[in-house]
């Protein structure tokens, strides 16, 4: 089987380092949180679960940014304290290989298709999402809760 290159683009750690300093400044929209159950709270920097007893920050995201029809801000968690942000080429996440959904979108932001990945390989609905040559990204998300979780591209 032939596999398209893709990375996994996870949260950009300028934007988890702000999240953790305007925690501490009290910002109204960002809540510090103990996590108390095992897979509750994907942290979108190292793109792992959360474990109990663990704090995560929990804060809104614009996943699209505004200015388009399918602009999109959400709530997402990030580890409290520092972690090493997940950056690799080909290799899918192993915390969330189920429970995901994959939206496609095209270079301007609209979104063109979308999978279920449950019990399913993620890699081959990635293949089979770019072979259409107007995806241009898509954004993996949360399938019960509809959070996003993180972006892959084309390598
Ligand atoms: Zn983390």
């Amino acid at each position: 089987m032939k596999t398209s290159s893709f990375r996994v683009v996870s949260l950009p750690s300028e934007i988890a380092d702000a999240a953790r300093r305007a925690v501490k400044t009290g910002a109204v929209d960002h809540a510090l949180i103990t996590v108390d159950s095992p897979e509750s709270s994907p942290c979108r920097h190292c793109l792992h679960w959360a474990q109990p007893g663990e704090r995560v920050i929990l804060f809104p995201y614009s996943s699209i940014p505004s200015g388009h029809p399918y602009s999109e801000t959400g709530p997402i968690f990030v580890h409290a304290d520092n972690c090493p942000r997940y950056n690799a080429t080909n290799e899918y996440p192993a915390d969330f290989r189920n429970g995901r959904v994959f939206r496609a979108y095209d270079s301007n932001y609209n979104i063109i298709d979308a999978q279920v990945v449950d019990g399913a390989e993620p890699e081959v609905v990635i293949e089979s999402l770019f072979e259409n040559p107007e995806t241009a990204l898509m954004d993996v998300r949360s399938m019960t809760r509809g959070c996003f979780t993180f972006r892959v591209q084309r390598a």
